[in-house]
């Protein structure tokens, strides 16, 4: 599991950075969406994610849009990330 992984980027809704483009480097297989408020959380690979158009976003800016299915909050964060098969 952890030897897996690389190290995880967390960009904050209120950062001061804007943090990268969420779709540069690699390995980055997708991203994880939380809750600062109720630590609710989902991941998505990119295959899912690919849709959405949102890889040329910076991600503070994503982390902005999101609000939280469980509690509500706009709140959030995005966490760019690889996880290994184990994960
Ligand atoms: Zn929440």
């Amino acid at each position: 599991m952890g030897s897996f992984q690389k190290e995880a980027t967390v960009v904050d809704w209120d950062d001061k950075e804007r943090g990268n483009r969420v779709g540069d480097g690699s390995p980055n297989q997708g991203l994880k969406f939380g809750c600062t408020v109720c630590k609710h959380y989902v991941r998505r690979s990119w295959s899912e994610l690919a849709p959405l158009s949102i890889a040329r976003l910076f991600a503070r800016d994503l982390a902005r849009r999101l609000r939280c299915t469980r509690c509500g909050k706009r709140e959030g964060y995005v966490m760019t990330w690889a996880w290994g098969p184990g994960d």
